[in-house]
């Protein structure tokens, strides 16, 4: 076959169904005599489309990560070739590269297990394929894209098929024992955990996503329990107190966790504390839900309880449930502080995967800073509403006895808010509000110390964002409503003691000491 030497004299390929894969493209050598690989040219806006293909391979379905990633800037090249990259990618089979089998070299571990949409949790076990290729944008056609397969076939070092049904080893009795926990099964398991689900459920739900693929077999049940057992023990093993009160220990801890820090300030006469915890798993759940996506803050807890309050930042997963994917633990919001920790945060997803952005952050406080935030992710920013509706629901409830009050209040709320976008004169509302629920003291007085006061900017915040979906408010909601839960339950407990949580975010409530405890899984 004859070696092209130019990319210019390879066509574009650009096949009309809407997934593809290598087996619909056709390859061209290029290169030179002595060395030259197979090579594609597609359009760069079906990459994905592309990557999606090659994962449905219906005899070795996988996923695809990156396994190394650069970037370079346009303009920075003065000379270069017909093939240099704008943005260079290496996917490799997610069954791979690690445990080449009997004879073969062992690469090291990376540092990150990367994900995105298409490039999935490693799974279970590594088998060691050698199935890779690589992703070039061409500097000097950024809309084109050069695909490199180094190695089509899903195979070992040894040079055997080395998963999917034609894997000798997946065949046979042997096959039948081991229950196929996905990568998906994984990351559901794995994020229930993370949001301090008590292990029984974790484990109710786990062998119910095991069933769906095995049926329901006691064999297969015996072993998911003790594969979650065995996540729970690896988490309660790596668990680390904090104890903010005393900086010396603080100083400990960041040392002996710094692959879970991803900002660290000790306080000084200039600088306030501030600590950003984020580890490697949840650095990956945030590049892989986060990726042209959401991110929302719950910018609030234990602002009024806590010597430090904790904001926790939060994607949603393919259920739509939010994960929390770091941890800020500080007492200031000033812009400048703000900055560094979002730049750090942005910085440390961007050196996994280098196009790494969101689609917009979701706010759900009207005093937060929103310059930080659109200088780092350059990004809409959204707001959601839940925490003034949630605290207004609880206070009519709790502090009105009658139902119909209770009911014509919260009516009336909602009209104020809806109002802003009416034009109507809010503050006459207010007042109207006021005056014909007067006989509602309790209430009145909770709402003229806690709303009055800030209302103006509260509602004019509304106003000047777009609103989030219901469903992430509710997903954000229900993450707070956790996090107090088990801290109230804690602490009405004697929480110190008490480490048969299995769950792994752990503040010890009270208004000097904080105590934070988190998975550290490597
Ligand atoms: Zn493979």
């Amino acid at each position: 076959m004859e070696i092209v030497e130019s990319i210019l004299d390879i066509p574009v390929q650009d096949p009309p169904e809407e997934e593809f894969s290598s087996a619909d493209l056709i390859w061209t050598k290029f290169g030179t005599a002595e060395h030259h690989d197979d090579v594609a040219l597609i359009p760069y806006a079906r990459v994905d489309e592309f990557i999606i293909g090659e994962c449905s391979n219906v005899e070795c379905p996988t996923r695809f990560h990156i396994e190394r990633g650069r970037k370079r800037s346009m303009g920075s090249l003065k000379e270069y070739k017909s093939d240099e990259y704008l943005e260079y990618r290496l996917y490799w089979c997610s069954f791979g590269p690690e445990n080449y089998g009997e004879g073969g070299g062992v690469l090291p571990s990376r540092r990150y297990r990367l994900n995105t949409r298409n490039r999935a949790a490693r799974p279970q076990s590594m088998r060691g394929c050698t199935c890779h290729f690589v992703v070039k944008r061409l500097y000097a056609h950024p809309t084109l894209a050069l695909i490199i397969f180094n190695e089509r076939r899903h195979i070992n070092k040894s040079g055997f098929v080395c998963h999917g049904p034609l894997d000798k080893d997946a065949i046979g009795p042997g096959a039948k024992k081991i229950p196929y926990i996905s990568s998906e099964i994984q990351q559901q398991t794995m994020s229930m955990i993370y949001l301090g689900i008590p292990e029984e459920n974790v484990l109710e739900k786990h062998i119910e996503y095991v069933q769906r693929y095995c049926g329901s077999d006691a064999t297969a049940s015996t072993l998911a329990s003790q594969y979650v057992r065995k996540l729970g023990m690896i988490i309660k093993r790596s668990t680390h107190e904090l104890d903010l009160d005393d900086q010396a220990s603080i100083r400990m801890w960041v040392e002996r966790n710094k692959k879970s820090i991803f900002f660290y300030q000790d306080t000084s006469e200039t600088d306030p504390f501030i600590l950003g915890i984020q580890t490697e798993w949840q650095l990956q759940q945030m590049v892989r839900f986060g990726h042209r996506s959401l991110i929302a803050a719950d910018s609030t807890f234990g602002i009024k309880r806590l010597k430090y309050p904790l904001c926790t930042l939060l994607v949603f997963d393919s259920r739509q449930h939010a994960l929390p994917v770091a941890w800020v633990i500080t007492r200031s919001v000033a812009k400048p502080d703000v900055a560094k920790w979002m730049k750090a945060l942005l910085d440390r997803a961007r050196s996994v995967d280098p196009g790494w952005k969101i689609n917009g952050f979701v706010i759900d406080d009207a005093a937060m800073e929103i310059d930080p935030i659109r200088d780092a992710f350059c990004c809409p920013i959204l707001f959601s509403i839940w925490r003034v509706r949630g605290s207004w629901l609880r206070n009519v409830v709790k502090k009105c006895s009658n139902i119909e009050v209770q009911r014509e209040i919260f009516k009336r709320l909602g009209e104020i808010v809806y109002s802003i976008w009416g034009g109507l004169d809010t503050s006459v509302a207010l007042e109207e509000l006021i005056l014909d629920f007067v006989d509602q003291s309790a209430f009145m007085e909770y709402f003229k110390s806690t709303w009055v006061p800030k209302i103006e900017m509260w509602l004019s915040t509304i106003k000047t964002f777009p609103l989030a979906s219901q469903e992430a408010s509710g997903a954000i909601e229900a993450y707070h409503v956790k996090l107090k839960t088990k801290l109230f339950d804690d602490s009405h407990l004697g929480a110190l003691q008490r480490v048969d949580w299995k769950n792994t975010l752990h503040l010890h409530l009270g208004t000097e000491r904080c105590k934070f405890r988190i998975p550290l899984l490597h």
